[in-house]
């Protein structure tokens, strides 16, 4: 037995429409997978494209700071991370780009460890900073100190 989705057309077995006593059959018009996607279109903060990217970056960035072994670490969202600083680098006190889209730009905003995670930095909001790629590269894992002392020496 089966029966044909209203939204997608195609025939599916009745177990993959929901139940629903409302309507001729008791099942749903359309079928379950039609459904979860319109619930997902129906929640547009959750479902933006940047949401997601932004969800699987804290994702990413805590799985790297467990591969450090981080003495700490939570979930830290790097717009949370931009908006405390002010979109400031921390390195060099220049704005950073406010386009998370222009993420190859020297000038693009990235979080960095204020201890890093090499040296035993945890992975936390306090931890975390703003800084330019340009700055983040070029400090690798100097401590911010050691990093403005030594660009004082080579100016
Ligand atoms: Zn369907
Ligand atoms: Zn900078």
């Amino acid at each position: 037995m089966s029966k044909r989705c209203t939204k997608c057309g195609q025939a599916k077995p009745l177990e993959e429409f929901g139940k629903d006593r409302s309507k001729k059959g008791g099942r749903a018009y359309r079928c379950l997978a039609c459904e979860r996607e319109r619930d997902r279109q129906r929640d547009p903060v959750r479902n933006t494209t940047a949401a997601r990217r932004e969800e699987q970056w804290a994702k990413m960035a805590t799985q790297r700071a467990r591969s450090f072994d981080a003495p700490a670490v939570e979930v830290v969202r790097r717009l949370d991370v931009f908006q405390a600083d002010g979109w400031i680098c921390y390195i060099c006190d220049d704005p950073v780009l406010r386009d998370l889209d222009d993420y190859l730009n020297p000038l693009a905003a990235t979080v960095d460890h204020a201890v890093a995670l090499s040296q035993g930095g945890s992975h936390t909001m306090a931890n975390c900073v703003t800084a330019h790629r340009r700055c983040n590269q070029s400090k690798s894992n100097l401590d911010v100190d050691d990093y403005l002392a030594n660009q004082a020496v080579a100016a």
